[in-house]
């Protein structure tokens, strides 16, 4: 019998404690969800500012919905693009500093159509070892040497690029998905430029949280097009709405459309998204005082996780996970937090690597004092060990 030895994996998968299992959420994406019969507050949720659900934002995309319908008919070169994404992209563009800005339809098709389209085979692809899987998956399906650095370290970097052939591409998260930290930017720009290599930067995480006016880990540093060719960002977190864009050079755009596969081969956006996003675009800018919430909140859990003892990852992001290590104490924490009326997901390998399962902790604007300091009480009440 062919493919026994899918439940087989099943199986072991349930024993290891990786078994994952999805959740019914039975109300509005936003601080209080209602999930299997009882109301939790939202503690892992990627929509840092609080716009998922902003009635400026559901407006527009309602009023979208009314001009232009619901799905966008075919992908954006053959009849698919439409002012909405095009308005979106000149204002992306803008908000970037970047010549041109290109929508895609999710981040992990941005990542994957970027790096299979700037490099392949004779080239070299470097990425840091805690990339997000869809950049570590472009990599592997670019067909170029395919080199990870450790951590955050351009010395090691240095060194590989000092040996890699073709052309070189550096890859980075911004801020880095399961561990909150920031890319050191600046030292990997310049070590990019000693070696001719270009620097790409996902800042899903830090875009619209990071910045005065939101532009992400790029606008924290003071970073412009010169020293980072390539800035892909996701619509799904920060801006609260769906899709993906990547932000540069007119040449890099321009080859991107016509080349960049999950660029050609998908269906745009719907348009309506593009209308919620532009809607979003501008509450990022303008309401600074949602960063500002975020940044007091952010603190507040960070000493009162030192008071009680925590030990916190180097973050000054939204995410602020408590390393577990061991995956079945994680779901087994998870899980009393949930019947303290808490959710906070346990993320376990393969996401992260093995014996680093933890609690991955993310805060929002839509957050208050309040919940934030129901979460610590109830975090103290489960006496969390780590390993
Ligand atoms: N890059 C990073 C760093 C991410 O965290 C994610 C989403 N989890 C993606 C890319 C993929 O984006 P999308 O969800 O739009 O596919």
């Amino acid at each position: 019998m062919a493919f026994t030895h899918l439940s087989a994996k099943l199986t072991q998968l349930a024993e290891q404690g990786l078994y994952r299992s999805r959740r019914v959420i039975d109300s509005p994406q936003g601080i209080r969800l209602h999930l299997d019969g009882s109301s939790v507050i939202n503690f892992c949720s990627n929509d840092y500012l609080g716009l998922a659900n902003h009635p400026a934002v559901v407006a527009a995309f309602k009023t979208a919905a009314d001009a232009y319908g619901v799905g966008s008919g075919a992908a954006h070169l053959v009849c698919g693009h439409s002012t909405a994404h095009h308005a979106l992209e000149e204002e992306l563009a803008a908000f970037t500093g970047r010549e041109r800005a290109l929508l895609f339809s999710t981040g992990y098709m941005a990542n994957i159509g970027v790096i299979t389209t700037l490099v392949g085979r004779g080239d070299t692809v470097l990425e840091d070892r805690l990339n997000h899987a869809s950049l570590l998956d472009g990599g592997l399906a670019s067909n170029a040497a395919f080199k990870r650095y450790a951590h955050a370290d351009t010395t090691h970097l240095a060194l590989l690029l000092a040996a890699a052939a073709g052309n070189k591409l550096v890859v980075t998260d911004g801020v880095f998905s399961m561990d909150g930290d920031a890319a050191p930017l600046p030292e990997l720009a310049r070590t990019a430029k000693a070696h001719q290599a270009w620097l790409m930067v996902d800042d899903a995480h830090g875009l619209g949280v990071l910045g005065a006016h939101g532009g992400g880990l790029l606008e924290q540093f003071g970073l412009g097009q010169d020293d980072v060719q390539v800035l892909m960002g996701t619509l799904g977190k920060g801006f609260g709405t769906f899709g993906a864009f990547v932000a540069g050079s007119e040449l890099l755009i321009e080859t991107l459309i016509q080349t960049a596969r999950t660029y050609i081969y998908t269906t745009a956006l719907p348009p309506a998204v593009a209308e919620a996003t532009r809607a979003s675009l501008r509450l990022v800018q303008a309401d600074t005082w949602r960063r500002d919430k975020l940044a007091a909140l952010i603190r507040q859990f960070r000493s009162g996780a030192a008071q009680l003892g925590l030990q916190l990852m180097p973050s000054d992001s939204p995410i602020q996970p408590l390393i577990i290590g061991d995956s079945q104490q994680a779901v087994a924490y998870s899980q009393a937090l949930l019947a303290a009326g808490f959710l906070v997901s346990a993320i376990r390998p393969p996401t992260v690597a093995q014996g680093t399962a933890r609690l991955r902790v993310t805060l929002s604007a839509g957050h208050d004092e309040t919940m934030v300091a129901g979460l610590l009480d109830a975090l103290g009440a489960i006496r969390v060990a780590q390993g």
